[in-house]
């Protein structure tokens, strides 16, 4: 066979998978309201647009250091140290996509036949991640019954001599549940104690509608075995300009910065400028949260009177993921419900085993989407 067996073995992106399959029904002409991809619905603020555009005009369309430019990594370090309370310099940041920051983290630390923990439910492509570097997935279950926090003695006990490192993503796509001070004192008891390198996910952290975005650097010790993983998608609705950035102790920086150099070189450089512009703009992600908060409230009120869900209020991200009682599997009813009444949603099984009996919604689409979506998949539900 042509290809190698990883590419064989990788399972496509679910999430991705549905935006292409609401594209194909939108092509045949069917009225399509997607509920189903993570992507904020706003344009990128204009200021931030604006900047980008200067600095190509003005030259900046080269290579830019491997690891970034120096004003933006100081910017993001600043950040860090300023609102999350994490002690790191710009010497401890590289600026690359968020979803490439994941894939470099994994890559440079997984072996084959190394097992690496992950949430599950948890966003679909960990696992597709960890399976290319050749190693095992293993997913700790976030229980419903405990509003989807991570089930310290189920981590624990999954631990073995073969366990290299944990991935945490709070708050958590797709349950919208945030990890409190607590759970990160428990992660940073079995991190150290078992020496693993901790990967955190916090895409999400300024979407938040209550309680607050706790990052385990905020530890020093804790951050010694930390990767910090963000960007700028989902906070400055930039997911077309593919910029993050992860941030990690000194000891690991070399070896993460060669996966960086021997894949994408260094970020896009004028989607370097326009982080740069957007890091310092609190007004526009203010704004675009407490839209996503009455889209919130919206759908999970509506969701809570239709019988058969059971809906937990997302404490953060745009994400809701109703626990169903119906018999049909999740990926059936995502596909039944796209054919039938042409609403695009994930079918919860995309997030891991413990995702099934779940569906999630994507509520980073208008009032207006998510009401005909909800109104549909009301009907539909009472059809099944
Ligand atoms: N993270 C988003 C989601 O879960 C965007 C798609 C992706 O990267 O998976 O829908």
């Amino acid at each position: 066979m042509l290809f190698s067996k990883r590419v064989q073995e990788m399972l496509p992106s679910s999430t991705l998978a549905l935006v292409e399959l609401a594209n194909k029904f939108r092509e045949r002409g069917y009225d399509v309201i997607s509920l189903a991809v993570g992507e904020p619905d706003f344009t990128t603020p204009h200021h931030v647009i604006d900047a980008a555009c200067r600095a190509m005009y003005s030259g900046k369309t080269h290579y830019t250091p491997p690891t970034g430019i120096k004003e933006l990594k100081e910017a993001i370090a600043e950040k860090y140290r300023n609102e999350n309370g994490v002690d790191v310099t710009h010497k401890n940041v590289i600026v690359t996509p968020a979803k490439l920051a994941i894939f470099i983290s994994v890559a440079s630390f997984i072996d084959p036949g190394d097992e690496v923990l992950i949430p599950d439910p948890g966003w679909v492509s960990y696992r597709e991640m960890i399976h290319f570097a050749r190693g095992k997935p293993v997913g700790v279950r976030l229980d419903e019954s405990k509003d989807y926090r991570l089930d310290i003695d189920d981590l624990v006990n999954k631990i073995n001599f073969k366990t290299k490192a944990l991935i945490i993503n709070s708050p958590s796509n797709p349950t919208g549940a945030i990890l409190k001070h607590e759970d990160i004192k428990a992660i940073r008891d079995v991190v150290m104690d078992f020496d693993l390198v901790l990967i955190s996910d916090e895409i999400y952290e300024k979407i938040i509608y209550e309680g607050e975005h706790i990052s385990p650097g905020v530890y020093d010790d804790l951050m010694h075995y930390t990767i910090i993983v963000n960007g700028f998608s989902k906070s400055y609705a930039m997911t077309g300009w593919r910029i993050g950035y992860l941030i990690a102790p000194n000891r690991f920086i070399p070896q993460l910065e060669k996966v960086q150099q021997h894949t994408i070189s260094c970020a896009p450089s004028m989607a370097q400028y326009a982080a740069l512009e957007a890091i310092k703009d609190h007004e526009s992600v203010r704004k675009m949260v407490a839209e996503f908060r009455k889209r919130r409230d919206f759908v999970y009120e509506e969701l809570s009177k239709i019988e058969g869900l059971h809906v937990k209020k997302p404490q953060g991200t745009f994400y809701i993921f109703p626990k169903y009682d119906y018999e049909i599997k999740s990926a059936m009813l995502a596909e039944e419900l796209m054919r039938k009444k042409q609403v695009a949603i994930t079918p919860g099984s995309a997030f891991g085993m413990y995702g099934e009996n779940h569906f999630r919604i994507s509520f980073a689409t208008s009032l207006e989407n998510l009401k005909e979506g909800i109104r549909r998949l009301r009907e539909f539900l009472s059809e099944i």
